[in-house]
């Protein structure tokens, strides 16, 4: 940061907001957590220097990282979410009716208490009492569910590094399938497909080796995220994606409460240019 821009700088490139001043700054037991007050995105959280969640764009993330996997199971009752804790996931998941259960397990409370102060529409759902926010290690409580339990596992974390690095390995993604029922979806943000391919790559065999039996990919924009387009990676743990409720994606699209997933985005979201394509192909 310098005195009026903050930058992510990744891989020779920097993602930059200009601010307007610093409104909070803490050190948490895992990692700093830095509030601005930008001139054009609204809020802007950062972790460690990386950008999270600015008010203006986070919808982009937060609905794709539910939606296409919520309706992609065809009656998802109990979900989790790690990491999540500026709750606009957990917010967006909550829009679900059928939805029973969410246990959002983030391990760092500061992250939802800045949440809460500087993101309140972010965490407007909080008090839902389907919503259980817990303060915990993702990798911990996973290693400790019940098996088949789980309709679908929501992984919102950061990047893997620090606290979010064992979220991406062999070991993680074996309790996960474990812990969901034969239906269950997994669902994990896995960085952008341009700068990031051989993270992706290795994310997808890992999530095979474990036994996940098919594995679909969702694109979106994401300003402030490095290159400024993301993904998500959903991985089932048994059978073929067959498709979705597309009849109930377009119903909640047209209450107005989503501002960019619908039933056309779901199906855009998996197209896949050439490099990608022929990466997956290659795996
Ligand atoms: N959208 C962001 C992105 O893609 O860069 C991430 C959002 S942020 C809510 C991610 C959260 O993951 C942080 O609040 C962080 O505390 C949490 N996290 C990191 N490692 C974790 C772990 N091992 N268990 C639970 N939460 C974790």
């Amino acid at each position: 940061m310098n005195d009026e821009w903050c930058n992510e700088i990744n891989n020779g490139a920097a993602i930059g907001l200009k601010i307007k001043r610093k409104l909070a700054s803490k050190q948490s037991d895992f990692q700093l957590v830095e509030i601005f007050e930008t001139e054009e995105f609204g809020n802007l959280m950062m972790l460690d220097g990386c950008t999270m969640v600015s008010s203006r764009e986070n919808f982009l993330y937060h609905e794709m990282m539910s939606h296409p996997a919520m309706f992609s199971h065809a009656n998802p009752k109990n979900v989790v979410i790690i990491g999540g804790g500026d709750c606009g996931t957990l917010r967006e998941v909550l829009r679900h009716k059928g939805v029973e259960t969410v246990h959002q397990i983030d391990i760092d409370k500061v992250v939802t208490d800045m949440a809460e102060e500087f993101f309140p529409e972010l965490c407007e759902s909080n008090s839902d009492p389907r919503a259980h926010i817990m303060f915990d290690d993702g990798i911990k409580y996973m290693a400790e569910a019940a098996d088949n339990s789980i309709d679908i596992i929501i992984v919102d974390s950061t990047d893997p590094v620090g606290p979010g690095e064992g979220l991406f390995n062999h070991a993680f993604y074996k309790n996960c399938l474990r812990a969901l029922r034969t239906d269950g979806i997994f669902v994990q943000q896995s960085e952008s497909p341009l700068l990031h391919l051989p993270l992706l790559l290795d994310m997808r065999q890992a999530m095979l080796d474990v036994g996940f039996s098919a594995l679909q990919h969702v694109n979106f924009p994401q300003m402030i995220y490095p290159s400024g387009w993301w993904s998500g990676t959903l991985a089932k743990k048994s059978g073929e994606f067959t498709g979705f409720r597309s009849d109930d994606a377009k119903a909640l699209a047209t209450d107005k409460a989503l501002q960019y997933y619908n039933e056309d985005m779901h199906v855009a979201s998996q197209a896949l240019p050439n490099f990608v394509k022929r990466a997956f192909a290659e795996q």
